[in-house]
């Protein structure tokens, strides 16, 4: 009789290795999740200081070249398996060896200097926004122009910005891009201005008696409805939303919001979107490298999806406006349609975060080319306001008053390097409505489900599709074996002009 094939001992003490550094990022995001959300505000040095250790802890343990020889020892065995149809170890292989490469290729000397440089223009540019002063800030961004080059510069490349780009969406160089928003602008461009030249939908729904608490209730109540799982999970404040995993059963979201309807709810769909994905991905796949999302466009399709595709659909509403109207009576003076038409106002701003549906690409494709423009060292940082401005004319027809309003708006290029940071909110958008696609072809009429509070079937074809994977496909892979094509503008454009235009 044949033996039973034995695990060899060097897949144990890689899983048992990658367990222990998902373990300390894991403990790493949990003391920063308590910093946004509890810390004490005389707290913040020592909190400094701990993060710093854990993800010093964490990157020594996972750049050991002891790890190397592990992944060189497995591959046998991967192949092995892979022959018998599971793609496991293969997987884990692949994603481990990228990932080391990434972390090994970037010496500890510079992620020290570029750790120190970025606390510094941070703490520099919250002076410069409030000042409005772009000069204060401006000669720490020459800095981090220089150090988002050298960065990139310890990748092999064809555009200095593909290797930015790569560390969050992997696979995607500065072509792939630009062939996608290059179009996208064209076609955005003129609807914008259609849609922005209509008269404005009143928000006056959204202005009611509003409390946070009771729109918190609500919140939760949505969160619960689309899958959320609350026993593995929890939802508190934070100045920015986000989501956090420190373990495969403990997926946290935070919001944010005021006495207005809107905030609070559709970033609560956001993060909670996020978290059905970390919290839907394949077990196996806990304490490696693989339980995570594969990329952070294709995280953002999946809070879009549930903030935007679904959350500001009519069809959502039918079934939570009567619930909204009970819960927050001055919504009785409304009937849905114009409730609806509140939560979709269009509208051009100077502000991507305030930005809405619609308008939220031009401002994300500014951002993205101007990067680019900095990085070719065509855009001296000296010129970085009056180019900004221009855009925000020919685009937006809108002029900042101020550089507050204008380039310093955002923390990414004031806290990270110049690049790679701003595509992933528009590839995000884009897959989105590919993916909803695709789902509604398997699914039916989505909207007769949502108007029934359904979404476990829309949610079950996306664990189906994209979440049990983790980051054990490429993004472009995963977007193939979801929708049997490649990344496309098509659904994304007669969505919004369906939405919009109509
Ligand atoms: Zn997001």
């Amino acid at each position: 009789m044949q033996a039973e094939q034995k695990t060899p001992a060097a897949w144990d003490e890689l899983l048992e290795r990658l367990g222990e550094v998902a373990d300390l990022r894991g403990a790493g995001a949990l003391a920063h999740w308590d910093q946004a959300t509890l810390l004490p505000s005389g707290a913040a040095q020592g909190r400094g200081h701990m993060l710093g250790t854990l993800s010093k802890l964490a990157h020594e343990k996972f750049i050991d070249e002891r790890l190397a020889t592990l992944l060189g020892e497995c591959a046998d065995f991967a192949e092995e398996n892979l022959a018998e149809g599971d793609d496991f170890p293969q997987q884990l292989l692949a994603t481990t060896r990228r990932e080391y490469d990434r972390a090994t290729r970037v010496p500890s000397e510079f992620e020290a200097r570029f750790a120190a440089h970025s606390a510094l223009i941070y703490s520099v540019w919250e002076e410069a926004r409030s000042e409005s002063n772009f000069q204060k800030v401006a000669p720490l961004l020459e800095k981090t122009l220089d150090l988002s080059r050298e960065l990139a510069g310890f990748f092999p490349h064809d555009h200095i910005a593909d290797p930015l780009i790569d560390m969050s969406d992997t696979g995607e160089t500065v072509q792939s891009i630009r062939a996608v928003f290059a179009p996208l602008r064209e076609q955005l461009v003129p609807l914008v201005r259609e849609v922005a030249s209509r008269p404005v939908a009143s928000s006056a729904p959204l202005h009611g008696d509003f409390s946070m608490d009771a729109q918190k209730d609500f919140a939760v109540e949505a969160v619960k409805a689309i899958g959320y799982d609350w026993t593995r999970g929890r939802m508190d404040f934070s100045a920015h939303p986000f989501m956090t995993k420190f373990a495969p059963d403990d997926v946290r979201i935070t919001v944010r919001g005021d006495e207005e309807f809107g905030e609070l709810f559709f970033s609560a769909l956001h993060e909670a979107g996020h978290a059905l994905y970390e919290q839907n991905i394949a077990r196996r796949f806990g304490r490696t490298p693989l339980d995570s999302g594969t990329s952070s466009g294709v995280h953002e399709s999946q809070s879009r999806l549930w903030e935007n595709l679904v959350g500001r659909s009519n069809s959502f509403w039918n079934y939570w406006f009567p619930r909204a109207q009970a819960q927050f009576p001055s919504l009785r003076d409304f009937t849905q349609s114009e409730f609806v038409a509140a939560i979709n106002v269009v509208k051009r701003s100077l502000t991507r975060t305030e930005s809405d549906e619609l308008t939220y690409n031009l401002h994300v494709l500014i951002r993205f080319d101007l990067e680019l423009e900095m990085l070719e060292g065509k855009l001296a940082i000296q010129d970085l306001p009056a180019a900004w401005n221009a855009r925000y004319e020919s685009d937006l027809g809108l002029t900042p008053p101020d550089d507050a309003r204008g380039c310093l708006q955002d923390v990414h290029w004031f806290s990270g390097t110049i690049g790679g940071a701003f595509q992933g909110y528009t590839l995000g958008n884009i897959l989105a409505a590919q993916l909803f696609e695709s789902a509604q072809d398997a699914l039916g009429d989505l909207d007769s489900q949502f108007a029934r509070g359904q979404y476990s079937p829309l949610r079950e074809w996306l664990t189906q599709n994209v979440h049990r994977y983790g980051a054990g496909l490429l993004p472009r892979e995963l977007v193939v074996q979801a929708t049997g094509r490649s990344l496309e503008l098509t659904p994304y454009l007669n969505y919004l002009r369906h939405k919009f235009a109509a």
